[in-house]
């Protein structure tokens, strides 16, 4: 059985910007190339149509400006998708409870029937006298699903019926692959409550992976955010 030790986290959609050409802004900085900032900031200035940018703001200045502000919903116009793997049922359960502003596909095991992969927790990843026994356990648990599979296709189960009632035998550790999209508000409470040091330590280092690719996207919407793991500030929860 495969086993993972580190998410793999591939960015696969982020917001474009489509600038109207009879509401042009006076842009401060050449940031283009984070059009989801633009976005967001086109969307900012709508409100008080301040186009002409009369405080001479770069785009990372009227972020943070919104940040501060507490004018969270005006995030929410920009998303970013992400491609993750190597994770576990356990962390998918957890992560699909943040329901405001995401959206979730996620491999189904009623009707994929490959191989099953596991995902070592952090613990006994760095535990090298724990390892050997874990993943032992890991392949057994996998083999008693693998038999009661043949014995209820023995008997004539077949399709959605058999996978479903075997998988209810698959360990939490089993390896899942979701595309999960969020708005960067929801991100930023994503990243805010799961980076910190009392949430699941798989979660803790999605986060490590996942925050450094939505810095890459939009590094001003998270310019408050200190480090990859971020400690638990309920000022980063303001929008
Ligand atoms: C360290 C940790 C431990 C946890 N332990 C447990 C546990 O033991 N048992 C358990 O069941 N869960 C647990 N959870 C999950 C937690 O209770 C939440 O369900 C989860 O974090 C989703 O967050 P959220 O409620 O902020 O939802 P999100 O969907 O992320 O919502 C974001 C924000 O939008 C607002 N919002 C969203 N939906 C509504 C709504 N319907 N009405 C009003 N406002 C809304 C709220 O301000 C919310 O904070 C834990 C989470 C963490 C981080």
């Amino acid at each position: 059985v495969k086993v993972w030790t580190e998410p793999q986290v591939t960015v696969v959609g982020s917001s474009a910007f489509i600038e109207p050409e009879h509401m042009r802004v006076d842009w401060v900085g050449d940031e283009l190339v984070w059009e989801s900032q633009r976005l967001i900031e086109f969307a900012g200035r709508l409100c008080y149509m301040s186009q002409a940018n009369p405080g001479r703001k770069s785009t990372k200045m009227y972020i943070g400006h919104l940040l501060e502000a507490g004018h969270g919903s005006v995030l929410e116009h920009a998303s970013v998708s992400l491609l993750i793997e190597g994770v576990s049922r356990a962390l998918s359960h957890e992560l699909i409870r943040h329901r405001a502003g995401t959206a979730v596909s996620q491999v189904s095991q009623r009707f994929v029937e490959g191989d099953v992969e596991v995902r070592c927790p952090p613990a006994i990843v760095g535990a090298p006298e724990l390892r050997a026994d874990w993943e032992a356990d890991a392949q057994r648990a996998v083999s008693l699903w693998l038999s009661q599979l043949k014995r209820m296709r023995a008997v004539g189960l077949r399709g959605k019926p058999l996978r479903e009632a075997a998988r209810a035998l698959l360990p939490n550790c089993t390896e899942t692959k979701l595309v999960f999209t969020a708005n960067l508000r929801a991100w930023r409470h994503i990243v805010a409550a799961r980076g910190n040091k009392d949430a699941d330590a798989e979660m803790q280092r999605l986060v490590a992976v996942v925050l450094p690719l939505l810095r890459a996207e939009a590094p001003a919407v998270f310019q408050d955010f200190s480090s990859a793991v971020t400690p638990y500030e309920p000022r980063n929860h303001k929008v």
